[in-house]
């Protein structure tokens, strides 16, 4: 694609990036097959060739509008697309460049501007999250069924298993609403490294790791949130620990980019290298190891949806699969794996008519062969199918732990 960005961008190393991934586009509209937004809107400015052209006139000087926002506001970023491009675009990367250009042009309404910080102002905090969710569990047997289906019940207190002697040590991070949701994931996964040899230190305290912010117009705090995680997690490194793991696929998309992220910071530039690089998903890890020895609690009739975070963020396609056959465990097909379960982070709540569509979609090819059970990677993929269905929605390492 041929390109006229303006001097000022070009000056600057975003506007160089930004050309570079744009010259490498071709315009052929390939990956507008396989995006769930254009699937269900038919708009080619919802589609990622349309999105790219977008982005491409702002950089060309054309002023964004509150409708190019909301054309941008509406990808996934669940980056399908860019598994499909048949010449490399860079689509995440680009996008985000857009989002930030269009958030410094184009003021959000007041009332986008509110729901965006409320969201950051508690998910992003355990302690505040966890009281908020306390408080809806109290009152889940008196809400509308439609309401309590998107309140999990409270879950049991459980206790981390004792430091033990093993040579091994990973970083096993909490985030910032697995804890009170879930925190059952954990205490599995360390139980399943514990099985390895593996001692799984936890992160305390858990912490958000600058992904809510960064996809809710808080670019400045997201960065603050990404240089405190850092300090928090070197002095284990310095400790020698072998890896950070992330069970929540949608963190570990985003601590992976800290490099790119930081890149500018000359403070956190080094040590946002090595975190990028040392950061794995609990699935990357245990491809690894010897499995033999694990035992698993289910085998049969079970259904799993692969988080895009995982799939296509992470490029890990097919590993967790991979992984449960290895165990013994036999999956249902699922019809459209790539599509996206239309959770995406914080998209639930900022796009909720098209995630509702999504997820509905995603559990009719889930239930498609009446499995007993789901299982999936991510914690908000896990609450956004948990609250369209009666099955249980666990997380995969859940059935790895006995
Ligand atoms: S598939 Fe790739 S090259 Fe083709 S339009 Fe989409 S981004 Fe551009
Ligand atoms: S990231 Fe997903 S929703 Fe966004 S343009 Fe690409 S395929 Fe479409």
């Amino acid at each position: 694609m041929q390109t006229d960005i303006t001097d000022d961008f070009l000056a600057t190393d975003i506007g160089q990036q930004a050309n570079t991934i744009l010259r490498k586009c071709v315009h052929c509209g390939f990956c507008n097959a396989t995006c769930p937004t254009y699937q269900l809107l038919g708009d080619e400015l919802d589609g990622p060739r349309g999105r790219i052209y977008q982005i491409k006139n702002i950089l060309e000087g054309q002023l964004p509008s509150q409708e190019t926002q909301t054309h941008l506001d509406r990808c996934l970023t669940c980056r399908n697309c860019e598994i499909t491009c048949p010449s490399g675009v860079d689509y995440g990367e680009l996008l985000t460049i857009g989002r930030d250009l269009i958030e410094s042009k184009v003021e959000r309404t007041l009332w986008d501007r509110f729901r965006r910080w409320c969201i950051r102002e508690t998910l992003a905090y355990p302690a505040r999250f966890a009281a908020l969710l306390g408080l809806g569990q109290v009152f889940r047997p008196l809400a509308p069924a439609a309401i309590r289906k998107m309140i999990p019940p409270r879950q049991q207190k459980i206790s981390w298993p004792d430091s033990d002697q093993s040579t091994r040590r990973i970083l096993l991070l909490q985030g910032c609403v697995q804890p009170a949701l879930s925190p059952a994931i954990n205490l599995a996964t360390a139980n399943v490294l514990q099985q390895l040899g593996i001692h799984a230190i936890m992160e305390k305290p858990a912490a958000c790791c600058g992904a809510l912010h960064h996809h809710t117009s808080g670019q400045t705090e997201a960065l603050d949130f990404m240089r405190r995680r850092i300090d928090a997690w070197w002095p284990h490194i310095e400790n020698g620990i072998e890896a950070i793991i992330s069970t929540a696929s949608g963190c570990g998309v985003h601590i992976k980019d800290y490099d790119k992220l930081l890149a500018s910071d000359e403070k956190y530039r080094d040590k946002a290298i090595k975190i990028s690089a040392l950061t794995k998903d609990i699935a990357e890890f245990l491809n690894k190891e010897d499995l033999s020895l694990l035992k698993t609690s289910a085998t049969e009739n079970i259904a799993y949806h692969a988080p895009c975070s995982l799939q296509h963020g992470q490029r890990l396609n097919g590993l967790v699969e991979q992984i449960l056959k290895q165990v013994g465990i036999n999956l249902s097909p699922v019809k459209d794996s790539h599509l996206c379960c239309g959770s995406a982070g914080s998209y639930s709540l900022l796009n909720p008519k098209l995630s509702m569509q999504l997820g509905q979609q995603k559990i009719q090819a889930l239930t498609a062969e009446h499995p007993a059970l789901i299982l999936t990677a991510n914690i908000g993929c896990q609450l956004h199918l948990a609250s369209k269905t009666d099955k249980p929605v666990k997380h995969w390492i859940e059935v790895l732990a006995g």
